[in-house]
């Protein structure tokens, strides 16, 4: 009876609720955040990309938990023990296991029961009890590893994500116990909290990540490349024509178009097979994509067709589109890049062109680039053509 007054005491009050809101208005940002970051690193497929995408994300999990524990302090004026605050920390970071692909998040996982006993034992707690503390991280640690290990076969059964969280939460209560002894049958109170806690969460993001899942794949397929994860044609077709419109509207915002052809392309397909051709096309796509990105030029890429690419500069004019290419020319140019064993120097021609007043049709502005491209092609190729004139060797 006790047991039962003392949950209806800890869990259904007003601060109670604060919390539990609160709790799932940062879970809710963070799916979100986690979602954004990694739709972004297996665009970019970058190592550097992929590291701060899951930085971010270990961050926003720090951030939530002192967000919280904040917000707790405040409310519950300057005491810090509560069962719905601890339940409401062990949910945030179970959460984060679930969604954040990431190891620094199982780092902190497994980092926190060592920190909270050290915080415990600076207030001079839980020295007696370190054999149950010990215990019970080298438990959780594992349900972490084995977790990481397994993640979709965990997730995608009701029993054994009820196992997990089972392991979870009872392992992280022997934890708190060691430092706050309390009546251990209260546990299974807790306990069952979290695991309602964990099963909402686990129904709100399975339908919010089906959702975003659906639209970005969605978005992939329709306007992205397969092959070089750059923008394909149907995605230049529809950007190609707002850029038009636009430009009609306010004449006075320049805007730049870069076509590039990779030199002798079909030499790596004859020389080297198709595989080789597909792996450079890959590289030389990627290397504009990183390359564009880390500039922040506003140039977006496309895949035109074959070997050949478009870029187009919103908001700059030709000579500023020029200096930039060129930049990232001579860097393609200057690294000998390692194709199964052997190394490729690849090599690409430009026709670059601004968008001018008397271009009628999008054609007349898109065959002079073309037409740029060719003269570049016909004085030696690696070359770059802007407004008629051709540069020499970088
Ligand atoms: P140039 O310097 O004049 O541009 O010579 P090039 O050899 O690059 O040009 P050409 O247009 O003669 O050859 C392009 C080749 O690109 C022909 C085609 O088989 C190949 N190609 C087009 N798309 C792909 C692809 O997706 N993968 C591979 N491996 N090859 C492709
Ligand atoms: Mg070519
Ligand atoms: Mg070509």
């Amino acid at each position: 009876m006790q047991l039962v007054e003392d949950f209806t005491n800890d869990f259904l009050n007003i601060n109670t609720v604060i919390v539990a809101l609160i709790t799932t208005g940062l879970i809710t940002v963070m799916t979100i955040l986690t979602y954004f970051l990694e739709h972004r690193a297996l665009r970019l497929r970058q190592p550097r990309v992929t590291l701060v995408a899951h930085g971010l994300e270990a961050a926003s999990l720090v951030v939530s938990m002192l967000l919280l524990r904040q917000i707790f302090f405040t409310i519950n004026s300057g005491s810090m023990l509560s069962w719905s605050y601890a339940t409401a920390q062990l949910t945030v970071l179970l959460f984060s296991l679930y969604t954040m692909r990431n190891l620094a998040v199982e780092i902190i996982n497994i980092l926190m029961p060592i920190l909270f006993y050290g915080q415990g034992m600076y207030f001079g707690r839980g020295a007696h009890f370190v054999a149950t503390f010990i215990t019970m991280t080298v438990l959780l640690s594992s349900a972490i590893i084995y977790f990481s290990r397994h993640r979709s076969s965990i997730m995608g059964s009701q029993w054994r994500y009820l196992a997990l969280q089972l392991v979870y939460g009872g392992t992280w209560w022997f934890i708190i116990w060691s430092v706050h002894r309390f009546e251990l049958a209260y546990t299974i109170n807790v306990l069952i909290v979290f695991i309602v806690y964990m099963w909402i969460i686990r129904f709100c993001v399975q339908r919010i990540s089906r959702l975003i899942d659906r639209f970005t794949q969605l978005d992939q397929k329709v306007n992205y490349d397969e092959l070089t994860g750059v923008r394909n044609r149907a995605s230049f077709d529809t950007v190609q024509a707002e850029v038009f419109k636009a430009y009609q509207d306010r004449p006075k915002l320049p805007v730049t178009m870069a076509m590039f052809d990779i030199d002798h392309f079909k030499r790596f397909n004859d020389q080297y097979g198709h595989m080789t051709g597909d792996a450079v096309l890959k590289h030389v796509a990627q290397h504009f994509e990183v390359a564009l990105y880390k500039q922040t030029t506003h140039g977006q890429l496309f895949r035109y067709g074959g070997e050949e690419f478009v870029v187009i500069f919103r908001g700059t004019p030709a000579d500023k589109a020029r200096t930039t290419i060129t930049a990232i020319r001579d860097d393609l140019q200057n690294e000998a890049v390692d194709f199964n064993g052997q190394k490729l120097r690849v090599t690409v021609s430009f026709g670059i062109s601004q968008l001018q007043p008397n271009d009628v049709t999008f054609n007349d502005w898109f065959s002079r680039v073309d037409h740029y491209l060719y003269q570049s092609k016909e004085a030696g190729r690696n070359r770059i053509t802007v407004e008629g004139n051709t540069l020499a060797v970088g």
